[in-house]
């Protein structure tokens, strides 16, 4: 099974990857998570990225690629994945096609979770205080919220046209979200 889930900051991604991972016995791939673990051990790539995430812009296109590209090269992503928070511009889906390509699969489907966005920054801003993320100030949540409608958000409609688009309400109980994606996810055929 090869799944991306998609959706803005706050719409809980993080949460359900891994639920959805777990249910499907494959790696959950978060690039925001190999991203800030590459911060905290001082890393070249922590230190290149943290200037993007402490702005809430993306991190260039060359980096993130290549980053992905290595992981999923991994023996563990070998019967598939879930990518939490890639692709999130056109030049990724391009590269993402390619990987995937090259290893004979082929993309299952593309989970989007909807949610307000009044209730995104609420979620983001109380995450600011249980779990202390750098990027959770109330300037850069709406800076990371601008730039996923503008580089991220015009990527549904791609997907959208291959027809492997699967769009899910990302209100309420996280159970509930689970529930909902787990029966949208019963419906396609499993490669
Ligand atoms: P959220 O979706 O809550 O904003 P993530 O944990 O997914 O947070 O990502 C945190 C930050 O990591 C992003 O704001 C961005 O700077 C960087 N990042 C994560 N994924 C990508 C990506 N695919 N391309 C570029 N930058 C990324």
């Amino acid at each position: 099974m090869r799944l991306i889930l998609m959706g803005p900051p706050g719409a809980g991604k993080g949460t359900q990857a891994r639920f959805v991972a777990d249910h499907f016995g494959v790696p959950a791939i978060s690039t925001g998570d190999i991203f800030r673990a590459n911060v905290s051990q001082g890393t070249p790539l922590g230190i290149e990225a943290k200037r993007y995430m402490d702005a809430g812009e993306y991190v260039p296109d060359e980096v993130t690629n290549h980053m992905v590209r290595n992981r999923i090269d991994e023996a563990d992503a070998a019967p598939g994945f879930l990518l939490d928070g890639y692709p999130r511009t056109l030049a990724q889906v391009t590269e993402l096609d390619g990987m995937i390509e090259f290893t004979g699969h082929r993309l299952d489907a593309v989970v989007v979770l909807t949610v307000d966005s009044e209730e995104l920054v609420q979620r983001l801003l109380q995450r600011a205080v249980t779990d202390g993320r750098a990027d959770d100030t109330e300037d850069v949540i709406r800076r990371r919220q601008e730039v996923y409608l503008e580089q991220t958000a015009p990527l549904i409609e791609v997907y959208r046209e291959r027809g492997i688009l699967v769009e899910v309400d990302g209100m309420g109980e996280v159970d509930d979200v689970t529930a909902r994606i787990f029966a949208a996810l019963d419906e396609i055929p499993q490669s």
